[in-house]
């Protein structure tokens, strides 16, 4: 139901994420587009860690103020990159909006962020409930976003990485067209990533489609010949191509290093 796709993603090991922008006359498009070439900068590491997340945050809103000087624009930012602790891996969950981050494991479907809207602080303060916040009229009214002002105010998250773990990386126009019971039986069911990750997005658009939806979809894998205990990603972006994604940037498609892991 929308001419322009705000929304942009990066799906290219180490960093998965999406950006939903926002602000009128095209600002919001290139608000998250902004977003993702920073973070793609990350391209090819075989790590991250907070400090280089963070600057790319950093240097994200920095071209964001500087584009739009007292124009209003802006963007959610939320994703999972792959850190490595004392040798082992580590998911590094971040977020600044209403994106939102997933995780699917031993049957269990997880919401790792915590949003930055005024309805996620109504329900902490117990004056809402979750499901009279899905409702709300200002339910898309966020308290925190990149390049609108302040200095980026990402909130972090670490945790182990195993094999298995089905990293879902959304925008909200897929969490909030689905029940996390209809995530959950996508991320249950779809045998491939880039499938699942194609299914939230249709049932999403099916459902109303009333904001863009994205979907970046994330499988944790050990490496055939045990290099170490290292993981193998796998993730194919469901809406539209890489190219399109990434404006003048050359960053090979996810798809072959899934395929050179396997
Ligand atoms: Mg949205």
């Amino acid at each position: 139901m929308r001419t322009l796709n705000e929304d942009a993603l990066l799906a290219h090991p180490p960093v998965f994420l999406v950006a939903d922008g926002m602000g009128g006359h095209e600002a919001g498009d290139v608000a998250s587009r902004l977003a993702v070439e920073e973070f793609a900068r990350l391209a090819g590491l075989s790590a991250v860690d907070p400090a280089d997340l963070h600057a790319c945050f950093r240097r994200a809103a920095q071209r964001i103020r500087a584009t739009f000087e007292r124009r209003e624009g802006g963007t959610t930012v939320s994703g999972v990159a792959l850190g490595e602790h004392e040798g082992a891996a580590h998911w590094l969950v971040f977020n600044v909006g209403d994106s939102r981050v997933y995780r699917w494991a031993d049957g269990e479907l997880a919401q790792l962020t915590v949003d930055h809207s005024v309805v996620q602080e109504l329900v902490d303060s117990g004056s809402l409930t979750r499901a009279a916040a899905e409702r709300h009229p200002e339910r898309h009214v966020l308290t925190r976003a990149l390049g609108t002002g302040a200095d980026p105010e990402p909130d972090y998250w670490t945790l182990p990485a195993r094999p298995g773990d089905r990293m879902l990386v959304c925008s909200d126009g897929v969490s909030g067209e689905l029940a996390p019971e209809e995530i959950a039986d996508v991320l249950a069911t779809s045998a491939g990533s880039g499938a699942a990750a194609a299914e939230l997005v249709r049932r999403a658009v099916g459902a109303g489609g009333r904001d863009n939806a994205t979907a970046v979809v994330v499988d944790a894998q050990v490496l055939a010949d045990g290099a170490g205990g290292w993981l193998a990603f796998g993730a194919e972006d469901a809406d539209r191509t890489w190219d399109e994604t990434v404006d003048g940037a050359t960053i090979p498609r996810p798809r072959s290093h899934q395929e050179d892991s396997r």
